[in-house]
């Protein structure tokens, strides 16, 4: 991609109203652009991010045996009220009419929808177990969305949902599903805890946070230094610096939090409810049970700029970057288009600096669009490169071979 042709431009300066880091890096580098309070547009920049974390998440959901589906955002009021969720969720949710008077809802999340979709669909125990997921738009009416696109009141989430014949089937899924979110939030980079938090009126097992540990978040959580015990603050009875409850040795520390994803070990809540039946061997009808996994996959991009940047801007690791290397062209670096295409054709992602604009505006751009590898050909470069990472401050001269063989580790 060459940057003259790049929606939009960089700005220099935050919006007035921008108080978290995300929301001040993200539109001024041009990530993504506020439509009103809690609504963001994916600009070309922040879309290839969440794509390469779309990727991920896909990777380890279907590891698990997950089918992607899609599912509609707009639903009747009638499949809501079977569980009284539409009088329940009412803050929540976006309700309206339409010309006819008929009433609908914008999905929150999907539980009742894919309830549904099982009751028209399963028979017997022999349907079971499934596991089905989407990644799609969510609305919630948040009644202050701030922390940039932490909190939207339209934001995009991958929820998966999974039904089986048995508790114990449904407990030994839901840790499945607990070890691959692991390894997404691993993989994303994240220093994360995993966190017990009430699973409300739906089930008196406890449900599990996913906590990316961040002065930017706007959640409380309390866990142990030494071992794996974690909870939020709405159910944590012990005091900060206390000992461990669970190892009896560590020490309980209090830190701020984003929440980037949720896992709900739902039971049978909704099949009673919605009437949602399986025939077991012996032709009895049993209820399903059923839980439920969420990832923020939009609050995820904003998580990746709070914990990842300096004063300069935001710093991406190569797995989640939108290009893997910014190639900046200076007076004199005439060879830097065919180096643009040659690393193309190495099958690279550049984004290749090509506009004719001072030196320091493009290193300037270069620190606030954060991505990994910056190259640079100038007069001064000769037959060589500049690479230098956007996290550290040397700079070394390599071949067009070298750089490739980097890049390629
Ligand atoms: P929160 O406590 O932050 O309001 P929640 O517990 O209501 O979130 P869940 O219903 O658990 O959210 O949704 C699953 C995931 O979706 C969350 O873990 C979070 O990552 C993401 N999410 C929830 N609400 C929002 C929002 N308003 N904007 C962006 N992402 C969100
Ligand atoms: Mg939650």
């Amino acid at each position: 991609m060459k940057q003259s042709e790049l929606f939009p431009k960089t700005l220099k300066t935050a919006p007035k109203d921008a108080e978290s880091i995300n929301h001040q890096l993200l539109v001024r580098g041009g990530f993504i652009d506020q439509l009103m309070a809690g609504s963001w547009t994916l600009l070309p920049l922040g879309f290839r991010v969440v794509q390469k974390i779309i990727g991920i998440v896909r990777e380890e959901m279907n590891a698990v045996g997950g089918q992607e589906m899609l599912m509609p955002l707009m639903h009747p009021k009638a499949i809501w009220n079977e569980t009284g969720r539409w009088d329940k969720a009412r803050e929540v949710m976006y309700q309206f009419k339409d010309t006819r008077d008929k009433e609908f809802a914008l999905s929150f999340t999907h539980e009742e929808i894919v309830m549904d979709l099982i009751r028209k669909t399963v028979k017997s125990y022999q349907d079971l177990p499934l596991s089905v997921y989407h990644f799609s738009t969510k609305f919630r009416n948040e009644p202050r969305p701030r922390s940039g696109i932490l909190r939207g009141r339209e934001f995009l989430m991958k929820d998966l949902y999974s039904a089986h014949t048995t508790e114990a089937d449904m407990a030994d899924y839901y840790e499945k599903v607990k070890k691959a979110y692991i390894r997404v939030f691993d993989r994303l980079g994240f220093n994360f805890r995993v966190i017990e938090a009430s699973g409300g009126v739906f089930t008196d097992k406890v449900t599990h946070e996913f906590q990316v540990l961040s002065d930017g978040g706007e959640d409380t959580v309390y866990y142990c230094d030494q071992c794996d015990f974690g909870q939020n603050k709405e159910i944590f009875t012990g005091k900060k610096d206390g000992k461990c409850p669970s190892c009896k040795k560590g020490k309980i520390v209090e830190a701020k939090a984003i929440e980037v994803g949720n896992i709900f070990p739902l039971g049978t809540w909704y099949s009673e409810r919605m009437r949602v039946y399986y025939a077991d061997e012996k032709g009895m009808k049993k209820p399903v049970w059923f839980a439920s996994y969420g990832i923020g996959i939009t609050r995820i991009l904003g998580s990746l700029v709070e914990v990842s940047h300096d004063d300069k801007g935001i710093i991406w690791s190569p797995q989640i970057a939108p290009f893997a290397v910014h190639l900046i062209e200076l007076p004199g670096g005439d060879k830097a288009e065919t180096i643009y295409k040659k690393l193309q054709e190495e099958g690279i992602e550049v984004l290749f600096d090509d506009r004719a604009v001072s030196a320091g505006e493009k290193f300037g751009d270069a620190d606030l669009i954060g991505i990994p590898v910056r190259l640079v050909v100038s007069a001064k470069t000769g037959d060589r490169i500049e690479y230098k990472e956007r996290n550290k401050a040397d700079s070394k001269l390599l071949s067009f071979d070298e750089v490739v063989l980097l890049l390629k580790k």
